[in-house]
């Protein structure tokens, strides 16, 4: 399908006019929309709850709108921990799913209220000494069947060769230990597929995880309550790329559950999902200023942002979409390469990409940064992470978060005595 900004040129270029390029730019109204389609999808499930992954848009003024709309959170670190809880979601709309965790962030969980999920057998010690001798009531675990991952089409993950979780044989032990440490609800957590692009990822999970559920409750005696379907639903990234029906999930998930969990008493399972890119990704963009062309070998346009402000291209080779503001309509006759100013050669938005005619002083919209966009920024080369703006639902726009400035680059330095020049940036 053809991708087209969600913000025509006349008011972006306005909003430029304030706000000096290049800017992360999420639509709320869409941010709103995709949340309440994935509520409907699984509404015949009572006791379901989205956990946003706070890592693909770590900004509280997002996590808050999603709260809004019933989210909670999903997150992995002590920090992400403090976002949620600033943003007003805590308890059980709190979800550590972690690896490789230090005590400290499984007691600062434990003091919110949240679901502890842990990633490996060695973490039901870990907890037990991080929360001073106990465990809390309801604990998840997260499994990792190994193997590969299939759905009707093919093979799409690898399991096997992922960091994460346990074994089946592990999550057995696991539950046995916190069943004897007294924990009395249980959870079962898996990822096993990432940015997937056929409906049936979450419905296929959903069945393995349930016949495992089946036999643990069978075969333990353990009382399962919560199953947590984890990220891994795809957006189109290119314009060939199909959006996922996100109600056909909700209902292949359905069938699923009517037709292993219900069987077995177990209907009173509540289910949990942890999306971040499906449910950010294409909400923002990317804009940017195009500051130079050349041609040499490649015709390169030369705009403002760079690999620091999404990095997905230069570490995944991954595609996102460009859009020449104000040029929908004409022909992409010219094939140019979108680069930023970091002096490494992989700092290539787009490589050879057919667009309009166009140069230096076009504004250019790159599609689908929502999600793992402003959030895997870095430093490199000393460059600044941009600021985050928020279109409401009204057409006005918030700056969400500011630029940083040499003086926040400089902010961790010892700069006593020799480098204070550097404090007074
Ligand atoms: C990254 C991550 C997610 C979100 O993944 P998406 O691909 O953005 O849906 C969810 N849960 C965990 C544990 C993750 O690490």
């Amino acid at each position: 399908m053809e991708k087209r900004p969600f913000i025509g040129k006349e008011q972006l270029e306005a909003i430029c006019a304030e706000h000096p390029t290049p800017f992360h730019i999420y639509d709320e109204a869409q941010i709103r929309q995709r949340a309440r389609a994935l509520n409907a999808a699984f509404a015949w499930n009572p006791g379901f709850c989205e956990y946003f992954a706070v890592k693909a848009t770590p900004n509280p003024w997002i996590v808050s709108i999603l709260a809004e709309e019933g989210c909670g959170c999903d997150c992995a670190t002590a920090t992400e921990l403090t976002l949620a809880q600033a943003a007003g979601v805590t308890g059980e709309r709190v979800m550590l799913s972690s690896n490789d965790t230090p005590d400290a962030d499984f007691a600062q969980a434990d003091a919110m209220g949240a679901i502890i999920n842990l990633d490996s057998l060695d973490m039901v010690g870990c907890l037990e000494r991080a929360l001073g001798g106990r465990v809390p009531s309801r604990v998840c675990c997260r499994v990792n069947p190994g193997g590969t991952f299939e759905a009707a089409n093919g093979i799409i993950g690898n399991p096997e060769d992922a960091k994460f979780g346990m074994t089946v044989p592990q999550l057995e032990e696991a539950f046995r230990r916190l069943a004897a440490l007294g924990v009395e609800d249980f959870g079962i957590h898996a990822f096993l597929a990432s940015n997937t692009q056929v409906d049936d990822y979450y419905p296929r999970l959903a069945r393995t995880l349930f016949e495992l559920a089946v036999r643990l409750h069978e075969e333990l005696g353990v009382h399962v309550w919560l199953i947590d379907l984890s990220g891994g639903i795809g957006v189109d990234y290119r314009p060939e790329d199909r959006a996922a029906d996100i109600s056909a999930i909700g209902e292949g998930v359905r069938r699923a559950f009517e037709e292993v969990l219900v069987p077995a008493g177990m209907g009173d399972v509540r289910l949990a999902a942890e999306l971040g890119r499906w449910m950010l990704a294409p909400a923002g963009g990317l804009v940017t200023r195009v500051i130079h062309h050349k041609v040499t070998y490649h015709d390169y346009l030369g705009v403002d942002a760079c690999a620091a402000n999404l990095m997905r291209p230069a570490i995944y080779d991954a595609y996102h979409h460009v859009s020449v503001m104000g040029k929908g309509g004409e022909p992409a006759c010219h094939a140019y390469n979108v680069v930023g100013r970091l002096c490494e050669n992989n700092d290539q938005f787009a490589r050879d990409r057919m667009l309009p005619e166009c140069g230096i002083g076009d504004l250019l919209f790159i599609h689908d940064t929502g999600a793992h966009g402003f959030s895997m920024g870095y430093n490199y080369n000393g460059s600044l992470r941009s600021a985050e703006l928020l279109l409401r639902e009204d057409g006005s726009v918030r700056q969400i978060r500011r630029a940083e400035t040499q003086a926040d680059y400089f902010a961790t330095f010892d700069t006593d005595e020799r480098f204070s020049a550097l404090a007074r940036q």
